[in-house]
């Protein structure tokens, strides 16, 4: 590997382990087997099992494959939604989810305060089924404060909550049972190769989407719902899957477990207050998001006073590759990854020199 650092906030620096699990997969022949081998059940399962043990999944919630988190923020309006979804939008890629639905032609809502402004108003229409919040908004390094979703899911018992943890799993704490369906990525938060989107569901999304079939609606077809669990209980996929990747996931989230997903949250804020400050520090750049509480800890976001140009290119001199700024932020953003594979050692360097830039 080269001696480059990407502190870009997906895809990222590896995982720690990619390589040596890359060499042992070749070893194993999971890039030529059968996905409906015992051999692909036996890594689908594991994987399965390792994640939700990450996660810490309550009971009643499975997990599926996807190609990616965009994948799924289709599949949620397909299977989840028959005319109204609400959505927090904290950025482009809640706008973008938002967006989805809109082109379904739903009569979905926003919630839109702009600027990394804090939800103060968490209202949602009343025949809304299906709420959507983003628990890192990686394009401007917000943080959704979870406290918040406990208010959604105590003042909506009726509608589902869906979480869009992309960036933040498993880095950022979160209760599942808040949420009833939620999703991420993996290359962000987990250091894998992009490509492999993981969707997760209780109860009462199959109950949805059965709901939904059953009124006429159409909700997709190979990775509709209920065929996504049909092959599931099977441990497989309806599709030739990205076997290479659900078998990667299942590694690194075993290493992951060994480190105690405990360690690489309380790792995870040390960092980020270690970043923050060395922005705050800085004579050139402030953090973005204003208010402490929607700070993001593995996406940070620092505003720089001119263009971001000239900066990231002597960090690249270092060997530090840093995100530029997402959509009209492009050049007056340093958008900063602080993910479990970026160790202490190297943030605290980083930070050292952003201090006093
Ligand atoms: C990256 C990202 C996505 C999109 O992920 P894909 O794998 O590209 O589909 C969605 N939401 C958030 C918060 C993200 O950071």
């Amino acid at each position: 590997m080269s001696q480059k650092i990407y502190f870009t906030p997906g895809p990222t620096q590896l995982y720690f382990t990619v390589q040596d699990h890359l060499k042992a997969a070749l070893k194993e022949d999971v890039m030529s087997i059968s996905h409906r081998s015992k051999a692909f059940e036996k890594i689908f399962s594991e994987t399965r099992e390792n994640v939700s043990e990450l996660l810490d999944l309550p009971s009643g919630y499975d997990i599926y494959f996807t190609s990616s988190a965009n994948e799924i923020w289709e599949r949620i309006v397909q299977n989840l939604v028959h005319n109204k979804s609400h959505h927090f939008v904290n950025g482009s890629f809640a706008q973008k989810f938002y967006n989805f639905a809109l082109d379904y032609q739903k009569q979905s809502t926003a919630t839109v305060p702009g600027n990394g402004k804090a939800f103060d108003d968490l209202s949602v229409p009343e025949d809304t089924e299906l709420i959507s919040v983003t628990l890192n908004e990686t394009s401007i390094g917000y943080g959704f404060e979870t406290q918040k979703i406990e208010k959604l899911r105590a003042n909506h018992p009726d509608k589902l909550i869906a979480v869009d943890g992309v960036s933040a799993f498993p880095a950022v704490p979160f209760n599942f049972s808040l949420a009833d369906t939620a999703y991420f990525s993996v290359q962000k938060s987990f250091g894998l190769p992009s490509g492999l989107g993981v969707w997760i569901v209780n109860e009462k999304c199959y109950a949805k989407a059965d709901d939904l079939t059953k009124n006429g609606v159409i909700t997709g077809s190979y990775h509709q719902l209920n065929t996504l669990r049909k092959s599931g209980i099977k441990n497989q996929t309806p599709e030739t899957p990205n076997t290479l990747g659900i078998y990667l996931l299942g590694k690194v989230a075993k290493d992951m477990l060994f480190r105690s997903a405990k360690a690489i949250q309380n790792e995870t804020t040390y960092k980020s207050t270690v970043l923050y400050q060395a922005i705050e520090k800085s004579s050139s750049m402030t953090p973005f998001i204003l208010n402490k509480a929607n700070r993001s800890k593995t996406v940070i976001v620092a505003q720089m006073e001119g263009s971001n140009s000239e900066t990231l290119k002597a960090l690249s001199e270092k060997g530090w590759i840093i995100g530029s700024g997402y959509g009209n932020y492009k050049s007056s953003h340093l958008r900063i990854a602080n993910f479990p594979m970026h160790s202490k050692e190297v943030v605290e360097q980083l930070a050292d020199t952003l201090s006093v830039w």
